[in-house]
């Protein structure tokens, strides 16, 4: 007896139009890998090359354009999004990737190290939602998708982290406050949050045997994340399977926040 095909179309990007920030690299690269996987188009924006991005995606067949640009330059994030729309055609989803750190005990934390993990994390990921958000507002019938990238530590204190964790914090506020705004318009809003992932984010923590042990024994999955374990879920908050939800946080940690 022969079995029926599965009908996998609800987890299918195909013929959708993905825009992944950071993806030249860790987390955003594995994101624009899945997405490619699942028959979307990728359109990466970072501040340094995506060739090796691009030439993974291109050799499994699928697309992927790259626009330069630095996050960190607020003012122009929301008409750099709109320029993307203009030029290159309207966009289905958007991704909320980039974001960077920096490790101070709290009382030597400076401005700078505040501000700085505050614009790319917090402030430029208000600012391309709200223009990705109006875009799709303005077409009657246009649906959209964002998925925000936060972290454990949208749940948790961490230790000599200030300023990220007051990001990631704000990174699930702001999703669940745009959830409520915009779920009845036909735009989903989530967020995951990745918990320890082999990247250059936790490059020097795994590079210090102690912190890296304990952390490694804490995670009930027994071993770090790649990549690809949040190109996956990304896909999932994507698709068309995850249609009913909004203001999710989907923890993608091996079990961490379980434990
Ligand atoms: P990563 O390897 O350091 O990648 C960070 C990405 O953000 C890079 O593509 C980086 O570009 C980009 N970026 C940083 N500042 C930017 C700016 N001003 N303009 C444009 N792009 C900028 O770290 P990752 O682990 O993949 O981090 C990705 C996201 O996951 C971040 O939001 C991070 O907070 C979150 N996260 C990571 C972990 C983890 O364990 N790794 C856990 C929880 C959450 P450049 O290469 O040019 O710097």
């Amino acid at each position: 007896m022969s079995r029926a095909e599965p009908d996998l179309s609800a987890f299918s990007l195909a013929g959708k139009r993905i825009l992944v920030t950071g993806a030249n690299t860790g987390i955003g690269q594995g994101i624009a890998i899945s997405v490619a996987r699942a028959g979307g188009s990728v359109i990466g924006v970072g501040r340094s090359a995506m060739d090796e991005t691009g030439e993974r995606i291109a050799a499994a067949g699928g697309r992927f354009a790259a626009v330069r640009f630095d996050l960190s330059d607020t003012a122009s994030a929301g008409a750099m999004l709109d320029r993307v729309w203009d030029e290159s055609g309207p966009l289905d989803g958007l991704v909320n990737n980039a974001g960077i750190i920096r490790r101070a005990d709290a009382v030597e934390l400076t401005e700078a190290d505040w501000d700085d993990v505050m614009d790319v994390n917090l402030k430029a990921v208000f600012l391309l939602s709200q223009s990705f958000a109006r875009r799709v507002l303005a077409e009657p019938g246009r649906r959209g998708k964002i998925v925000n990238i936060a972290s454990v530590l949208s749940f948790q204190g961490g230790i000599r982290v200030a300023s990220y964790t007051a990001s990631k914090h704000g990174v699930l506020g702001v999703t669940r406050l745009l959830a409520c705004e915009w779920a009845q318009k036909g735009i989903n809003v989530n967020a995951i949050a990745p918990g320890y992932i082999e990247t250059s984010n936790t490059e020097a923590l795994r590079a210090d045997p102690d912190r890296s042990a304990s952390i490694l024994a804490r995670i009930p999955a027994g071993r770090w994340g790649r990549p690809e374990d949040i190109g996956d879920a990304a896909v999932f908050l994507l698709a068309p399977a995850s249609d009913y939800m909004h203001g999710a946080a989907v923890a993608v940690d091996g079990g961490w926040l379980a434990r």
